[in-house]
Formats: C-alpha cells, sequence, structure tokens
C-alpha cells in the first residue's frame, strides 16, 4: 500500500482563500481591517521565522498586523504591558505570543493577561480548560491541533470511536490535541518520554499524532496498515547533499511510514502551512466576535 498524501499547503491554500474573502468584507463593512497583534521577545531564530511569516500571511489574506519586539532581557512588566496595549488596542483583534519566552519570564503570567476575547492562540487557561471539559466549548483552540484536526477530517477518517494516538503532552500541540480528538469521540492514548514500548502502542492506532520533536523517530513497521499519520515533527537535520546543507523531517520515517499507512502528511507541507492558517482564522473570528457581526 502507498499512503495519500495530505496535502497541508493546498489544504491551507484554499481556506486562506475563504479568509481572504472574509477579511475584506469585514473591512468594506468596518472602514478597518481584522488585525493582529504579537510580541515577540529575544533573538531566537525561529521565533523571529515563525512571526515574519505569520506577518506575511497576514498581508496575504488583508489582516493588519503590528508587532512588539523586543529584547530577551526585557522585564516581566514590560512585557505586561506591551499585552494591556494590546487588549486595549479597538484594532487589534488577535494577540499572539511567540512562545517560547526568556526562561526569567513568567509565560502563565502573560498568557492569562490576554483578554480571552483575543486569544487566538487558543492558550489562555481558561480556554485550555474549556476545551478539557465535557459539554463546554472554548472560544478559540490552539493553532496547530486545530489543523491537526482539519487534516484528519480531509483524510476522510473517521474519528468517532477510533483508537487515536497522541506521541507528546506538550500544552501548545499534544495536550490540546489529545483533548481534541477525545471531543471527538476518539479513544485516546497519550504517549510520552517515559511511555513503555512505544511501538506496541502505537500498532494499535488507527491514528496517530506525532508531536515529539524527534527526527524519523516512528518507523513504518510500528504503524498499523491503513493507519492516518498527521506528523507535526519540524526537526532540522544536516544533509550535505542539500543546497542549504540541511533538510527538514518529521516525527515520522516518512518513506517507510507511506508504504504502511492509509493517509500521512509531509514535513515540510504538511502541519506548518495549517498552522498559520488556523491563527488567521482564529484572528478573523475574533474581529467579527468583538465587532459583533
Ligand atoms: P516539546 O514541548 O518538546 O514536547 C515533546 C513531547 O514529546 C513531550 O511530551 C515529550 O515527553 C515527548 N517525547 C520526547 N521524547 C520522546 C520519546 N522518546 N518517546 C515518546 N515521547 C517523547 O515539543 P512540542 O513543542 O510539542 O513540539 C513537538 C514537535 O512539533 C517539534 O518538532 C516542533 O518543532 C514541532 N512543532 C511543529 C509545529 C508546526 O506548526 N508544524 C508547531 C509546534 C511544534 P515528556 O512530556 O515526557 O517530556
Amino acid at each position: 500500500m502507498t499512503a495519500t498524501i495530505l496535502d497541508g499547503t493546498a489544504i491551507a491554500d484554499r481556506i486562506r482563500t475563504h479568509i481572504a474573502a472574509d477579511a475584506e468584507q469585514f473591512k468594506a463593512w468596518h472602514g478597518y481591517a481584522p488585525g493582529l497583534g504579537a510580541v515577540l521577545a529575544g533573538d531566537n531564530a525561529a521565533s523571529q521565522m515563525y512571526v515574519r511569516m505569520k506577518r506575511r500571511a497576514c498581508d496575504q489574506t488583508g489582516i493588519t498586523s503590528v508587532a512588539h519586539i523586543v529584547s530577551g532581557d526585557t522585564s516581566q512588566a514590560e512585557l505586561e504591558q506591551i499585552v494591556q496595549s494590546l487588549n486595549d488596542d479597538p484594532k487589534v483583534h488577535g494577540i499572539l505570543v511567540q512562545l517560547p519566552l526568556p526562561s526569567h519570564l513568567d509565560e502563565e503570567r502573560v498568557l492569562r493577561l490576554v483578554s480571552l476575547d483575543k486569544d487566538v492562540d487558543g492558550f489562555h487557561p481558561v480556554n485550555i480548560g474549556l476545551l478539557a471539559m465535557k459539554g463546554r466549548e472554548p472560544t478559540f483552540t490552539p493553532a496547530t491541533p486545530t489543523g491537526c484536526m482539519v487534516l484528519l477530517e480531509a483524510s476522510g477518517a473517521k474519528i468517532e470511536g477510533a483508537n487515536a494516538v497522541v506521541i507528546g503532552r506538550s500544552n501548545i500541540v499534544g495536550l490540546p490535541v489529545a483533548l481534541m480528538l477525545m471531543k471527538a469521540n476518539a479513544t485516546v492514548t497519550v504517549c510520552h518520554s517515559r511511555t513503555h514500548d512505544l511501538p506496541d502502542v502505537v500498532r494499535h492506532a488507527d491514528i496517530v499524532i506525532a508531536a515529539i520533536g524527534r527526527p524519523e523517530y516512528v518507523k513504518g513497521d510500528w504503524i498499523k496498515p491503513g493507519a492516518v499519520i498527521i506528523d507535526v515533527g519540524t526537526n532540522r537535520v544536516d544533509d550535505p547533499s542539500a543546497e542549504r546543507g540541511f533538510r527538514w523531517v518529521g516525527d515520522v520515517e516518512f518513506d517507510t511510514a507511506k508504504e504502511v499507512a492509509g493517509a500521512i502528511t509531509k514535513v515540510p507541507g504538511g502541519v506548518g502551512p495549517m498552522t498559520i492558517t488556523m491563527l488567521l482564522q482564529n484572528t478573523v473570528k475574533a474581529a467579527r466576535r468583538i465587532a459583533g457581526t
């Protein structure tokens, strides 16, 4: 069997066309565009790149963006003051605090300060709490896990009743995607660094979400034939044969996994483009909620 490739770039492009139309309509109604405020502390190269990519995607879909970039030794008070100013700015509808923050800063206090109406990253403890509770719905869900769910739906996989294995339990990917799968009535197993016999757990999975951060860790012979594989991992590995001397790989060994899986995402071109798209979608949603339209 050779798996169907779930093309995140193509799916994201289609969704972005709708987002751009919605943003244009919002602007026609209100005279200003939906707006995203980004906060970046420090000079982490990956974080800088993510903020640049998110702002470029805003430009392309008619969302305005402002960035507050401060040095890595910024104080907690300064960062909180920036978040507060974005909360108070009527032209900013969504606030993005790029994580991780430098280690001397209290991330939870910063995220807690983000207005619930503008929590387009879905990381406010109240939104995560509502995601975890039966019968409740958060206003916003985090971008990467939401992107995984959209890709799963695009695969045509039946989520209800499926055995879903999530590898990784981070606050930004593993935990929220496990909660979203549970809300969608999957039977969810969450694995982490202390899980015994991971290959055996994965072999029972109809759906695998890999969010570990280890290059090509999950092998093809761990995978149940026909399973749907969503690879969140984004790992840079040296490759002297590549033009830039490196390439990006996922947490799943793509070449062996694609021979067994029913459907699989690629890295790059899978979850990555979906993440940014879900952030844009949440920003337009936030603008409409705030404007009451
Ligand atoms: P993280 O915070 O480092 O969490 C990694 C998780 O994997 C932890 O729960 C850890 O377990 C678990 N883990 C580590 N080694 C393991 C092993 N040998 N077996 C089983 N579980 C293991 O990482 P993250 O922020 O969730 O990111 C995960 C990956 O996704 C990274 O490659 C990141 O770059 C990528 N990512 C991609 C996007 C995107 O848009 N494409 C967005 C976010 C993240 P413990 O909890 O026990 O430590």
